[in-house]
């Protein structure tokens, strides 16, 4: 398959992977690192639930690994989709949504907008058994419906 568009299609299917993750893992057995995440104000710098980046970190690294030995190969270019998913991931989830950096403060997007919404509401249950939006980049298009 065309390296470019395997990258294209892994990043697609880490917002499914995501999730999975976010549902059953980080609201499940995982939820003593995710759990910090959910009260109110994130009084800390850093989270527990950073730790997460650690572990999503680890696939994408042995994919590089094996994806250039003996030679360039398939495998390089799913870790490079797992990257770039990353990146989107942390722009748009702490950057955008949580301005923990205050980078682009002022935006009018509508979609941009839709997105802090719906994340927003996953972050009005505190506690673990419960949630909705479990997602990041594709938003259910009620809630741009609600921006308006
Ligand atoms: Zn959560
Ligand atoms: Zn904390
Ligand atoms: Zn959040």
């Amino acid at each position: 398959m065309n390296f470019a568009l395997t990258t294209l299609l892994t990043f697609l299917l880490m917002e499914g992977i995501t999730w999975c993750t976010h549902k059953y893992i980080m609201h499940g057995f995982g939820w003593f690192l995710h759990e910090d995440h959910h009260q109110p104000g994130y009084p800390h710098v850093f989270e527990k639930n950073d730790a997460f980046f650690v572990v999503f970190a680890v696939p994408s690294i042995l994919l590089f690994y094996f994806g250039i030995r003996p030679e360039l190969n398939v495998l390089f270019f799913i870790g490079l989709g797992i990257l770039f998913y990353g990146i989107a991931y942390f722009l748009v989830h702490d950057v955008l949504i949580h301005r923990r950096f205050k980078w682009f403060k002022n935006t009018n997007n509508q979609y941009l907008k839709g997105l802090r919404k719906a994340h927003k509401i996953h972050h009005k249950h505190l506690g673990k058994p419960d949630g909705e939006c479990f997602g990041m980049l594709f938003v259910p298009l009620k809630y741009f419906k609600k921006v308006q």
